[in-house]
C-alpha cells in the first residue's frame, strides 16, 4: 500500500483549507514532576509527585480526581468482581485475585496531598481519589498539587505488576497516581476495571532511583545517558555509581508514563532514518535471544508504514520492552510478553498491533472506555494493512478475520452496540468482536464507501486535524466527509451506535429480449451502497455502482458504471442492463467481500 504515501502535499492543502474545523475545542493541560525511591527487595517505592494542572475549560472545577489503578490488584476489588461476574472470562482475572498472597496485592496510598502549598482534603475510594480543592480551579487558570505517596507493586494480574511470566522484575504500567480527564462532557473518573484509558496531555518529567544493575526502559529521553550506561551510551569513565542510579526521563507531549526494570534485561538500540531510534528490551535468556533480534527489522518495518498512512511519529524515540502481560500500548513504548514467542514471526502480530496503537489511541487520544471501537478497531484494521504489506501476504480484504469474527458473534444473537462503555459489555466476546473486529470492518467497509485512497487520505486528514488531541467519532466522520464530499453520518450512525445488521440479495433476473431487469432487495436495515458485478458468458464482466440517496454523490467510480442512486426507505431496486438473459453467467453483489453482509449466500444469482 506504499501508494497512499504520496498524498501529504494535498493534504496541506486541505489542512489549511479546514483549519476552522474545531472551533471551541479545547483541553486541560497537565506537567507532571515525579520522583520515587525504589526498594527492589520489597517491590514498592515512596513517591513525591508535583502537578501543574491548567484548566483550560470554561468551567470552574471545585474538585478533581486522580486513578489508582494499583488499589484494583486484590481481593474484593471492582476488578475482582467485575471478573468474576463476567462471561467466558478466559483470564480468570477473579480467581488469580482471589488466590493472591497478601504480599502479592496491590496498593497506593496517598500520605499528604497540597493545593499551592495548603494541604487539601482527600478520599480513596478503591481505584479513584477523590480530591475537594481549597481554592477552586477558575477557567484559564493553573493550580499546583504536591503530593507524597507509597505504593506496593501487585503481582501481574493485568498489565503490570512484579516478575510477570518472563521473569521481568517491574512491569510498571499504571503505576503512579493519574489525573483523571476533564472534558466537555465532565469528568472521567471511571474505577479501574481492567480496560480502558483516558489522560491529561502534558510533559512528564519523571526520576526513578533504583539499584544500579537494573536496566529502565521508560516513555520519554533519558537524561544524561553518559552517565548512566546500560546500552544507552557509552558510560563516562569519569562515573562510578553508588548502590543506587537516578535516571531521569523527559516526556513531552504525552498522557501517560510508564516503565519497566529488570537487571537481565539486553538492550539493542536501532536508530530509523528519517525516523526515531527504536530501542529493544528483553531478558538475556535461551528462548529469546534469537527471536527478539529477528523480528526488530519488522517492528521497524511496522512503524514506517504507520508513519507513512497515517503521519509521522512525532517523538524521537520508540521501546518495544519485554514486560507486562499479551501486548499493551504506552507512551514512546509498548511492553510485551516474551513467553510462547519463541519464533519470531509469534510475535509479529502483537509487535504490529501494539506499535500501531500508538497512533490510535497514543496520539489520536481517544476517550478508550467511551469509543473502544475507535482505538482497537482503528489498530487492528491498520495492524492488518501493516501485516499484509510487511509478509507479502497480498490479501485484498487484509482484515477478513475481523469479519469473521463479527459475523461468528451476530449469530449468537448477544451483539451489543460500539457504543457500549468498554468496561460494561455483557460478554468479553462481545467486547473483542465489537471493539476488534466490528470497529476494524467500520474503516475497510468505510473505504468501500468512500474508495480506498480517500480511506487513507481521511485517515491523514484525521491525524493532522486530531493528533495530540481528543477526538470523537463525529470528528472521524466529519474527516471523511470532507475527504469523499459525501454525505456520511447515516453510516456511524447505524453500524457504530446500532446493531443493525447488513443483508442485500440478488431478487431475481427478468429477460426480456436483447435486455434483462435485475431486481435487487434490501434484507435488513442496514443501509449500504452496493457494487454489483454482472459476469457475461463470453468470459467478460461488467461493474455497476448504485450509491444510496442519502450519501448525495457516490465514491469514484474505478471503471465502475454508475446507477442511479438507491433510497434507503425502498426495499427494492430494479436496473435494467444491456445484455441477453442467457448471456449473463451470474450477478454478483460485493464481489471483492468488503462489505459485512451476513448472508452472502443470497448476493449471488
Ligand atoms: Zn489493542
Amino acid at each position: 500500500m506504499k501508494k497512499h504515501v504520496f498524498l501529504f502535499p494535498f493534504l496541506l492543502i486541505f489542512c489549511f483549507s479546514f483549519a476552522t474545523a474545531q472551533n471551541g475545542y479545547w483541553q486541560q493541560h497537565v506537567d507532571y514532576t515525579m520522583s520515587i525511591e525504589v526498594d527492589v527487595e520489597a517491590f514498592a517505592y515512596s513517591g513525591e509527585q508535583s502537578l501543574i494542572y491548567t484548566n483550560n475549560s470554561p468551567d470552574t472545577l471545585q474538585r478533581v480526581f486522580y486513578h489508582l489503578y494499583y488499589n484494583a490488584f486484590k481481593p474484593g476489588s471492582g476488578l475482582e468482581a467485575a471478573s468474576r461476574n463476567a462471561y467466558s472470562d478466559k483470564r480468570n482475572m477473579s480467581k488469580n485475585l482471589l488466590s493472591l498472597d497478601e504480599d502479592d496485592w496491590g496498593d497506593v496510598k496517598i500520605l499528604s496531598l497540597k493545593q499551592d502549598g495548603v494541604l487539601i482534603a482527600h478520599t480513596t475510594k478503591e481505584t479513584v481519589l477523590e480530591v475537594a480543592l481549597a481554592t477552586p480551579l477558575l477557567p484559564g487558570k493553573s493550580t499546583t498539587l504536591d503530593m507524597s505517596f507509597f505504593v506496593k507493586v501487585p503481582a501481574v494480574v493485568r498489565r503490570a505488576g512484579k516478575n510477570n511470566s518472563d521473569g521481568v522484575a517491574f512491569s510498571m504500567a499504571q503505576w503512579y497516581p493519574k489525573l483523571c480527564e476533564y472534558d466537555d462532557q465532565g469528568w472521567h473518573a471511571n474505577p479501574y476495571l481492567g480496560r480502558e484509558f483516558y489522560g491529561v496531555w502534558g510533559d512528564f518529567d519523571v526520576t526513578i532511583n533504583i539499584d544500579k544493575d537494573y536496566t529502565v526502559a521508560a516513555s520519554g529521553y533519558l537524561q544524561s545517558p553518559e552517565k548512566i550506561g546500560h546500552g544507552y551510551a557509552d558510560l563516562d569513565p569519569e562515573v562510578v555509581h553508588g548502590e543506587k542510579i537516578s535516571w531521569r526521563f523527559i516526556a513531552p507531549d504525552v498522557h501517560d508514563f510508564s516503565w519497566a526494570a529488570d537487571p537481565e534485561y539486553i538492550h539493542d538500540v536501532v536508530p530509523i532514518k528519517d525516523g526515531p531510534v527504536m530501542h529493544f528490551f528483553y531478558k538475556n535468556q535461551a528462548p529469546y535471544l534469537k527471536s527478539w533480534k529477528e523480528f526488530q527489522p519488522y517492528a521497524v518495518e511496522f512503524l514506517t508504514f504507520f508513519s507513512d498512512n497515517i503521519g509521522k511519529y512525532p517523538y524521537k524515540q520508540y521501546s518495544v520492552i519485554m514486560a507486562g502481560d499479551g501486548g499493551m500500548e504506552y507512551a514512546m513504548c509498548t511492553f510485551i510478553t516474551g513467553s510462547g514467542y519463541s519464533d519470531y514471526r509469534r510475535l509479529l502480530g502483537v509487535t504490529s498491533h501494539e506499535i500501531a496503537h500508538t497512533w490510535f489511541q497514543f496520539l489520536l487520544a481517544t476517550n478508550e472506555s467511551k469509543h473502544a471501537w475507535m482505538d482497537e478497531g482503528f489498530t487492528s484494521y491498520i495492524d492488518d494493512a501493516a501485516l499484509n504489506e510487511a509478509l507479502g501476504l497480498n490479501n485484498v480484504v487484509p482484515n477478513k478475520g475481523a469479519y469473521e469474527a463479527y459475523f461468528s458473534w451476530v449469530a449468537t444473537g448477544l451483539e451489543e452496540p460500539l457504543t457500549t462503555h468498554a468496561d460494561r459489555y455483557k460478554f468479553r466476546r462481545g467486547y473483542g468482536a465489537s471493539s476488534y473486529s466490528k470497529g476494524s470492518v467500520f474503516l475497510s467497509q468505510l473505504g468501500y464507501i468512500i474508495g480506498e485512497e480517500n480511506l487513507y487520505k481521511t485517515l491523514r486528514l484525521y491525524f493532522n486535524e486530531w493528533s495530540f488531541k481528543h477526538p470523537r467519532p463525529y470528528d472521524f466522520i466529519r474527516c471523511a466527509e470532507r475527504v469523499s464530499g459525501l454525505e456520511l453520518d447515516w453510516y456511524l450512525m447505524d453500524w457504530a451506535q446500532t446493531t443493525k445488521q447488513l443483508d442485500y440479495q440478488v431478487n431475481s433476473i427478468v429477460g426480456e429480449g436483447e435486455k434483462t431487469r435485475i431486481v435487487l432487495k434490501r434484507e435488513k436495515q442496514m443501509p449500504m451502497p452496493i457494487d454489483i458485478e454482472v459476469v457475461l458468458n463470453d468470459g467478460t464482466s461488467v461493474v455497476y455502482n448504485i450509491p444510496l440517496t442519502m450519501m448525495r454523490g457516490h465514491r469514484p467510480l474505478a471503471g465502475a458504471r454508475l446507477l442511479e442512486s438507491w433510497s434507503w426507505a425502498q426495499p427494492y431496486y430494479i436496473f435494467e442492463v444491456d445484455f441477453a438473459k442467457e448471456s449473463i453467467v451470474e450477478v454478483i453483489i460485493d464481489p471483492l467481500n468488503f462489505t459485512a453482509d451476513i448472508n452472502k449466500k443470497n448476493n449471488r444469482l
